[in-house]
């Protein structure tokens, strides 16, 4: 069993595997949430829970932070800015690269260190030697810390010193996840206006996902060669196809938002002239909408 202690802050789902997966190797864990309610099965299994978040940042060096936002961050840490002195601060709390930065700042200005994390998992991979977080920043902390971090997800991976890339990465992640689950919910909705169920279509939409890292890694070369040759699939082509998707949706009755958006992108990418390059050039439109 391991002999250090930790603070965990924030009891939301994440907060609590967190702390639960840490009192499982045998650490001391002192936790604090707004709702203290939440600590109940923490405190039932043997972890402290502080008063204040003062308190709760007071009894350890290491400060784990799974909080719903930066601003939820901000309500926590004010009260505690006279005992964040020398505090390394595990900010697992979803943000955008510059908030993290931004919050990497105030901790150094306070004495403390912020260690940013991007959990690439859900609460039941806490734990798991499987599960995996993306870390910047002090890469001495990192370092001297590794094995709580690899107590709440087995694999760790450091990115460098500036506390925004491991924000950053994680948000490459969510913004393939959120279209991505998007998707499906909408390829569910099309099928159940055509009386099937999500379970008719999981083995076809398991194909098609499973599908997906192939064109990833096809179309990776050309685009960072800057090469969108239309010889394999032509934008012209790829318009019709995206039409013939917002128009069954139609028939059917279902929202179009997102067929819609995908038919307006292609339209913009034949207006910029892309007719007979492949749809990857749509990249270039995406990065530089204004042109
Ligand atoms: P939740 O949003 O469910 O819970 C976060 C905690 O934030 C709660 O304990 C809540 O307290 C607290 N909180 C919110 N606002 C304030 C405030 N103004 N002052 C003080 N405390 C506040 O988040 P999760 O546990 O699901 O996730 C935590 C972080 O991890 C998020 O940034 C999320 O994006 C990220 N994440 C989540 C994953 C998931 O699958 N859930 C996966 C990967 C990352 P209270 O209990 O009082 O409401």
């Amino acid at each position: 069993a391991a002999t250090g202690s930790v603070t965990v802050v924030g009891l939301g789902p994440m907060g609590r595997a967190m702390a639960a997966a840490l009192l499982d190797r045998g650490y001391a864990v002192t936790v604090w949430n707004r709702t203290a309610s939440r600590a109940d099965d923490l405190v039932a299994r043997g972890a402290v829970l502080a008063p204040s978040p003062a308190d709760a940042v007071a009894a350890n060096e290491v400060v784990i932070l799974s909080l719903t936002d930066y601003v939820a961050v901000d309500a926590a840490l004010e009260p505690a800015a006279q005992v964040l002195s020398g505090k390394v601060l595990v900010n697992l709390t979803s943000a955008t690269p510059e908030e993290a930065r931004a919050g990497a700042r105030r901790a150094v200005e306070r004495g403390a260190v912020q260690l940013t994390g991007g959990v690439t998992s859900p609460p039941s991979g806490i734990g798991q030697p499987d599960a995996a977080t993306f870390y910047s920043g002090p890469r001495e902390a990192f370092d001297r810390h590794r094995p709580v971090l690899e107590t709440l997800t087995g694999r760790v991976e450091h990115q460098g010193e500036d506390p925004g890339l491991a924000a950053l990465s994680y948000q490459l992640g969510m913004v393939m996840f959120w279209t991505s689950m998007l998707s499906f919910w909408q390829a569910v909705a099309l099928a159940r206006a055509n009386g099937l169920t999500a379970a008719d279509i999981l083995p076809q939409a398991t194909d098609t996902a499973d599908s997906l890292a192939q064109f990833f890694a096809f179309y990776t070369e050309r685009i960072d060669a800057g090469v969108h040759d239309g010889d394999v699939d032509r934008l012209a082509m790829g318009v019709a196809s995206a039409e013939h998707v917002l128009r069954t949706h139609t028939e059917a009755g279902v929202d179009t938002s997102l067929p819609a958006a995908v038919v307006g992108l292609f339209r913009r990418g034949m207006e910029a002239g892309r007719a007979e390059d492949s749809f990857s050039s749509l990249v270039e439109l995406l990065a530089r909408p204004g042109g």
